[in-house]
């Protein structure tokens, strides 16, 4: 018997103009050795990135985050694991801060949604808290990022009686079928594709990735979870959204460069991003 060889793993590869639209930025080993991750999501072409905070306890972490890098920005919410911390006190918190941020660092509401998965919170305050934060997306006028794990028909009939924006936002980390990723997209919404679409045991997540609108398909890491194929059983972090990228890419028959152009582009639109801040002009 020979030794445990260590398999030696390719480098993400650099894709200029990249957005890792959900990420977690809060979570050991990443948040030791933060300027770290966001070198090398730099050396892979990741220009911007979106922190999910989403805990009562993460929000304000999350703002000073945010305010603290120019490539960061911040959604805060109350996930649908923690829907039953999520009390009145919780949500009034949530839309002062959100008021009070939203032209600055706070880019959407979320994530919340469903989890039946899981079910770490009781079914009931899953469903209501996720209504309330849609009620709270439109009156603020704010793009939601959902997390739908085994719900989706459960969570068409809520947002389909709850009154949201035009543009109401995103599904994140997507693991439905193509069927009911065409249900989120006759309802205006945006679907973000995470590692998941890369497992070979995933193949009707990939279906519904090849079939996404170039105007509708956005990428993520959903970092330190689910890292995309090559780095599979790693910590996940924000530079392997190029994997991602060049996988989808390759499966949707376009090159890695021009799907980071599309997929960056409608993060941009959908979060009302800025364009990242280019590096000082060298003198001459
Ligand atoms: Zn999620
Ligand atoms: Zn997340």
């Amino acid at each position: 018997m020979g030794r445990k060889k260590s398999r030696k793993r390719p480098p993400p590869p650099f894709i200029p103009g990249l957005i890792d639209s959900h990420c977690h930025l809060d979570y050991a080993p990443m948040s030791d050795d933060l300027e770290a991750a966001l070198e090398r999501a730099r050396a892979a072409g990741v220009e911007q990135l979106v922190h999910i905070g989403c805990r009562l306890e993460a929000f304000d972490p999350a703002l000073a985050l945010a305010r603290a890098h120019s490539s960061i920005f911040t959604a805060i919410g109350i996930h649908p694991h923690d829907a039953k911390t999520a009390d009145d006190a919780a949500m009034t918190r949530l839309e002062q801060l959100v008021v009070e941020n939203r032209d600055d660092v706070v880019v959407a509401i979320g994530e919340t949604g469903l989890d039946y998965y899981y079910d770490f919170s009781p079914r009931e305050a899953q469903r209501e808290v996720f209504a309330r934060h849609i009620e709270l997306a439109r009156r603020l006028d704010m793009p939601l990022v959902l997390h739908i794990r085994d719900a989706h028909d459960e969570a068409f009939d809520i947002v389909d009686s709850c009154a949201t924006r035009g543009d109401p936002g995103i599904v994140h980390c997507f693991t439905g079928t193509p069927a009911e990723a065409r249900g989120w997209l006759d309802r205006g919404w945006h679907i973000s594709f995470s590692g998941i679409a890369t497992f070979p045991s995933a193949a009707p997540v990939l279906e519904a990735a090849r079939a996404c609108p170039a105007d509708r398909v956005l990428i993520e890491t959903d970092a330190p979870f689910l890292a995309p194929k090559p780095m599979r059983g790693r910590k996940n972090e924000p530079a392997f959204v190029s994997f991602t990228c060049a996988i989808l890419a390759a499966a949707r028959g376009v090159s890695a460069e021009q799907f980071a152009a599309e997929t960056t582009a409608n993060t941009r639109r959908v979060l009302r991003l800025p364009e990242p801040e280019s590096p000082a002009p060298a003198s001459c």
